[in-house]
């Protein structure tokens, strides 16, 4: 009798990294399902022309998220404010002065530093070692989207996607924090909907026109780190375009990082408006900057993490269902107070050692 395949929903920054464990250190048949294309943007250091590419992102309740092999890290802005994990080494680099426009030297010459850059010649996209998996016929990936999960007394499972119902003998949810829970929710009620507390990292903008548009081969590489007396802790961004057609403006972010249980804090709020107020009078005395506008809309961050950390143990497993995990953002305990790829990746990483350890 065949062998159901170990089946990982979602092939995003979690998921590709569990897939090419999986695949890498057992001998057991891994199907990944995700709707999203390859990206072509990986020799491309401006992360605003991904962006721009309608069909590798979508927006989920008013947050950006990615739809594309290799998820977030096939999109993202590229920024390692943490520590970076061993296995990147090599991976990625420090910014420098030749990555930078007139935004990032601004915030350089106002406290900024330059940032570790998921970059080394191009962007670090766990999707392409995917994509080579499957190449080499090591895996196989189903173009879909996973609307539910059955889960049977005997601890098989199988996946309900739009076009097909696979069965599996093991399910890791790699969907996102956003898109798992919502899984999760339409399974018999494995996760009811008030139970989905999604955290996140929130800020305030500016946008600064410029009297030239931007050349800078990155289009945010410096940041700043801030802590008040009072406890709150914010990162700064400077971006050189404002998208990837609007090319003669800047950005320029204030986010609060440890936000109280992930929620917008709007006495925090408050307070980034008025670092970035500071920052919006310098800009203005700036050469190079022709206006500033400071917008008053406090934005979500695309850092969701934490929905469904109290579904699961501390190595993944959803409490109470067999042979079920989940490997994304919404395990981590609480939004970082760094950039989040590398926690999720990380986190993706020790969940796929311990699926590994225990199936085989
Ligand atoms: C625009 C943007 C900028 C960011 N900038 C940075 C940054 O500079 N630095 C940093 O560290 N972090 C950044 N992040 C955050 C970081 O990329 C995410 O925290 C990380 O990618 C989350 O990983 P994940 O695996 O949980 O989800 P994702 O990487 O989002 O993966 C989820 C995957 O699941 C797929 N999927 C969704 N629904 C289904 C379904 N029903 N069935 C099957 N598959 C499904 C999606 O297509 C996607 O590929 C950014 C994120 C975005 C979106």
């Amino acid at each position: 009798m065949t062998r159901d395949p170990v089946v990982v929903v979602g092939g995003g920054t979690a998921g590709c990294m569990v897939t090419s464990y999986l695949a890498n250190n057992t001998d057991l048949p891994i199907v990944l399902v995700e709707p999203g294309k390859v990206s072509s943007h990986d020799e491309n250091s401006r992360f605003f022309d991904a962006l721009g590419d309608v069909d590798l992102v979508r927006t989920v309740n008013g947050v950006l998220q990615a739809r594309v092999l290799g998820g977030g890290s096939a999109i993202n802005g590229m920024l390692l404010t943490g520590e970076e994990p061993t296995f990147a080494r090599g991976l990625t680099r420090m910014a420098h002065e030749d990555d930078i426009g007139l935004m990032g030297r601004f915030l350089l010459s106002h406290g900024g530093r330059f940032s570790r850059l998921w970059w080394n010649g191009a962007r670090w996209n766990p999707g392409r070692a995917v994509h080579h998996l499957e190449e080499e016929g090591r895996i196989s990936i189903v173009r879909d989207e996973v609307e539910s999960i059955q889960v049977t007394n005997n601890g098989c499972t199988a996946v309900t996607a739009s076009h097909i119902r696979i069965n599996a003998s093991t399910l890791v949810l790699c969907a996102g924090a956003l898109e798992t829970p919502r899984i999760l929710q339409q399974s018999h009620q494995l996760m009811h909907r008030e139970e989905a507390m999604v955290q996140n990292h929130y800020s305030v903008n500016l946008v600064a026109r410029l009297t030239a548009p931007s050349r800078a081969p990155f289009d945010t590489a410096v940041v700043r780190e801030m802590q008040l007396p009072t406890g709150e802790m914010f990162m700064v961004n400077a971006y050189e375009r404002a998208s990837n057609i609007v090319r003669d403006h800047g950005l320029m972010t204030v986010s609060h990082m440890n936000p109280r249980d992930g929620r917008c804090d709007v006495r925090a709020m408050e307070k980034a408006k008025e670092i970035l107020e500071e920052f919006a009078n310098s800009l203005r005395m700036t050469e190079g900057i022709e206006e500033v506008v400071v917008s008053d809309e406090i934005l979500p961050l695309s850092h969701v993490t934490a929905s469904c950390a109290h579904l699961t143990d501390s190595d993944g497993r959803v409490h109470g269902v067999p042979s079920v995990w989940v490997a994304d953002a919404s395990v981590l305990r609480q939004v970082p107070t760094c950039t989040p790829a590398a926690p999720v990746t990380m986190e993706a990483l020790r969940i796929a050692r311990t699926i590994a350890g225990e199936l085989s």
